[in-house]
């Protein structure tokens, strides 16, 4: 496996138009190895990059303290049988002097985008880290976890609006992995202490209740009751339409439900597929 940091090393590498391409954040988890191993399965030459995006981040957020482990991310990676590590610094992905790329929401707006109420910018950001690792991976596989549902789907609505910059990329995604009590991966519960990681459980509780109501509006009722019971504060907690993601009345359609709540400053995301049913 090779380490490359600059992006001649990258191109160096080869096989543009080739590759199975999974990007993330470092601080690697089961949840990252689950996209990995996806990865891996396609028999494509396979690239991770790791590299904390600054402009995903609002200031008051925790890019200055989130989780940083490179070392030991290239020997899963290694483990996990990646052609490939690419851990670009910031000024290789956002080179001083040049035109800030303009941000491909547009492209997007037609989706709800529900943690932009809460975190500004924040899918500006995604798209223009994601859409620059597009342009210098070039990969024919991109994969992505279903554990950031509402990144998933904007980085297929980016990608489907870009099929000349990026011809036959194909958007792979991938199911939330949890620990055994069910909560979800997330590099962000590394901050969290004991008696913060149960009251954590409240949301895939909460999610778990959505998943068994019958209608939309009791499904966020049981939402915001399990949230408040485990003293979470609430960014949201909705049903929504799975694949617009725009509200509901009925589960006669695949829906969604989705929180994003914090446990005292750490803020965690969830959700889970609610599938069609009879009235
Ligand atoms: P991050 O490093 O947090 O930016 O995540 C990189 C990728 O891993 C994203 O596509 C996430 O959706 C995915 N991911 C993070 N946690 C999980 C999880 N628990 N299960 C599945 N995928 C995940």
């Amino acid at each position: 496996m090779k380490v490359v940091h600059t992006i001649e090393e990258l191109r160096r590498g080869g096989s543009p138009g080739e590759n199975a391409f999974v990007p993330t954040m470092g601080a690697l988890h089961e949840g990252h190895f689950a996209l990995i191993r996806r990865a891996v399965e396609t028999g494509r030459r396979v690239v991770v990059s790791i590299f904390v995006n600054p402009t995903q981040f609002a200031p008051e957020e925790d890019y200055e303290r989130y989780p940083r482990q490179f070392e030991a991310d290239c020997e899963a990676a290694r483990d996990l049988g990646v052609d490939m590590v690419f851990a670009p610094d910031v000024e290789t992905m956002y080179p001083p002097g040049d035109e800030p790329p303009v941000p491909l929401l547009p492209d997007v707006a037609k989706l709800p985008r529900l943690e932009d109420a809460s975190r500004p910018g924040h899918f500006a950001g995604v798209c223009q880290v994601v859409a620059r690792l597009f342009d210098l991976v070039q990969p024919r596989i991109a994969i992505f976890g279903e554990k950031d549902y509402q990144q998933l789907l904007v980085i297929r609505t980016m990608a489907a609006h870009k099929p000349k910059r990026w011809p036959h990329l194909e958007i792979i995604g991938v199911p939330t992995v949890r620990e055994l009590d069910g909560l979800a991966l997330s590099s962000r519960n590394a901050y969290l202490s004991s008696e913060q990681r149960d009251r954590a459980l409240g949301l895939v509780k909460a999610i778990r209740r959505a998943a068994a109501a019958h209608h939309p509006e009791s499904a966020e009722a049981a939402m915001l009751e399990t949230l408040r019971e485990h003293e979470l504060n609430v960014d949201y907690a909705v049903v929504r339409d799975a694949s617009t993601l725009l509200p509901i009345e009925t589960f006669s359609r695949p829906a969604r439900a989705l929180i994003a709540a914090h446990v005292d400053d750490v803020r965690l995301i969830d959700n889970m597929a609610i599938s069609e049913r009879d009235e």
